[in-house]
C-alpha cells in the first residue's frame, strides 16, 4: 500500500473488523498485510492449526540480527464480544465523543496496533539500522493462544528482536510484571436416574457441593499466603481462585450424573502453575469423596517477570520518564514471549479500566501523546546502536 491514513482513521478502519477471540482473523489479517505491504517489508503469517485465525509478522531493517538488537511492538488483533445493551453507539463503528474515540478494541488494544503499523508504514526500510518487528497476534483475549502458537512455530535458531514492547493498555507506564492465568476443568461423574428410583443413580450435583466449599477454603488459604514479588500486586498480593461457571443436571426430575465447573487461576511471577494445579486437584478429589472427579488442567497462559535492571527495563524506563516499578494483574502476550527468551514490557495508551466494558473509550490525548513516545523507542533501538 502506497499512502497511509492518520492514525485515527487507520484506527476506525481496524474497530470495523469485528474481530472477537475466536472467530476467523481472515478479514482483519489481509487488511493489515495490504497496509504494511510494500518494497523492504517482509511479512509472514503464523496460523493457527486449523488456519482459521493468524498471527501477522512484518519486518523491517537488516535481516540477521543475531544479537538481538532491534524491537517487535506486539499487539493482538482480537477483542472481547461488545454484546452488552449499555453500548449507545455502534461498537464496531469509530465514535468520536467529549474527547473520547469509542469502540470495542479502541483502548484494548487497535489504538496501539494502529500506532504501531503507522510507525512501521512512514519508517524508510533502508534508514533502520536493527530491525523493527510488528507483531500482531489472535486470540489473546482468550489466553494468548495466538502468541503461544507463533512461540511454537518460530525457529529456534531464527534471530528475533530481544526486546519487545507488548501494546496493552498501561496508561503509558512501562510494566514489568503481570500475573499468570490459568484454567482447570472439574468434572464430577455420577449415575443418571428417574428422581422417584434415586437408589438406582448418583447424583454428580451434592458432591460438587462439597467441591466448591473445599476450593473456597484453598482460597482463603492462598489469600493469605504471600508469595515472591507479592508486594507489586498490593490489591491481589496472592493467587487469585475463581470458580467462573458450573454445569450441571438436566431437569428437575432426573438425577443428574454429572457436573463441570471452570476454574480460573492467576498466579504470581515465578510460581509454577503446575504445583497451584496439583493443590486444587488433591482438594477437588478428596472432596468428591466416593464420587468420580476428573481434573483437567490447560491454557497455561504465564506470568510475565522482567529484572528492574534489564537494559529493556532501563531503556524504556528512560524513555517514558519513569523511575518506579509497575506490575498489573492481567495477563497478556508478553508471558509466552518472556518464555521465549524476549525481554517485554507493556506500554500502551488507555486505561484497563476502559478495557473490556460497553463504550470502551481511549482518550485522544493520550492517542496522541502515545505516538511521539513510541517513536522515540523505535528510534532509540532501530536507528542506531541498541543502547
Ligand atoms: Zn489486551
Amino acid at each position: 500500500m502506497a499512502s497511509t491514513l492518520s492514525d485515527v482513521d487507520l484506527l476506525a478502519r481496524l474497530v470495523a473488523f469485528p474481530s472477537v477471540s475466536e472467530r476467523s482473523t481472515r478479514d482483519i489479517a489481509d487488511f493489515v498485510c495490504d497496509y504494511m505491504e510494500r518494497p523492504g517489508v517482509r511479512i509472514e503469517r503464523f496460523p493457527s492449526e486449523d488456519g482459521e485465525r493468524t498471527n501477522v509478522l512484518a519486518m523491517l531493517g537488516p535481516e540477521g540480527a543475531s544479537a538481538g538488537e532491534g524491537l517487535i511492538l506486539c499487539g493482538h488483533l482480537d477483542v472481547v464480544p461488545a454484546t452488552e445493551p449499555q453500548w449507545s453507539s455502534d461498537p464496531f463503528t469509530l465514535a468520536r465523543r467529549d474527547g473520547d474515540l469509542i469502540a470495542r478494541g479502541a483502548c484494548d488494544m487497535k489504538g496501539f496496533n494502529a500506532l504501531a503499523m503507522n510507525i512501521a508504514a512512514r519508517l524508510d526500510p533502508d534508514s533502520l539500522t536493527s530491525p523493527l518487528a510488528v507483531l500482531l497476534t489472535y486470540d489473546e483475549e482468550i489466553g494468548s493462544l495466538g502468541a503461544e502458537r507463533f512461540t511454537k512455530l518460530w525457529p529456534k535458531d531464527r534471530p528475533l528482536p530481544r526486546s519487545a514492547l507488548v501494546g496493552e493498555p498501561t496508561s503509558l507506564r512501562v510494566v514489568r510484571m503481570h500475573k499468570g492465568h490459568f484454567k482447570m476443568r472439574i468434572t464430577i461423574h455420577g449415575r443418571s436416574s428417574h428422581s422417584g428410583y434415586p437408589h438406582l443413580g448418583r447424583s454428580a450435583i451434592e458432591p460438587a457441593g462439597a467441591v466448591i466449599r473445599a476450593l473456597a477454603g484453598l482460597r482463603e488459604e492462598m489469600e493469605r499466603e504471600r508469595p515472591e514479588h507479592c508486594d507489586f500486586f498490593p490489591q491481589t498480593p496472592f493467587v487469585t481462585l475463581n470458580i467462573g461457571t458450573i454445569n450441571g443436571g438436566a431437569a428437575f426430575n432426573i438425577i443428574p450424573d454429572r457436573c463441570v465447573m471452570h476454574l480460573g487461576l492467576r498466579p504470581l511471577p515465578g510460581m509454577s502453575a503446575a504445583a497451584i494445579a496439583d493443590r486444587v486437584r488433591e482438594r477437588a478429589i478428596e472432596a468428591a469423596g466416593e464420587s468420580e472427579c476428573e481434573v483437567e488442567f490447560f491454557n497455561d497462559n504465564p506470568a510475565m517477570l522482567l529484572a528492574e535492571d534489564a537494559p529493556t527495563h532501563r531503556t524504556m524506563c528512560e524513555l517514558a520518564g519513569q523511575r518506579e516499578s509497575h506490575a498489573v494483574n492481567y495477563a497478556s502476550d508478553g508471558g509466552h514471549l518472556s518464555r521465549m527468551g524476549l525481554e517485554c514490557v507493556l506500554f500502551g495508551p488507555g486505561s484497563i479500566e476502559d478495557a473490556h466494558k460497553p463504550n470502551e473509550r481511549l482518550a485522544e490525548r493520550e492517542f496522541e501523546a502515545a505516538r511521539p513516545l513510541l517513536e522515540r523507542i523505535v528510534g532509540r533501538y532501530c536507528l542506531r546502536a541498541n543502547a
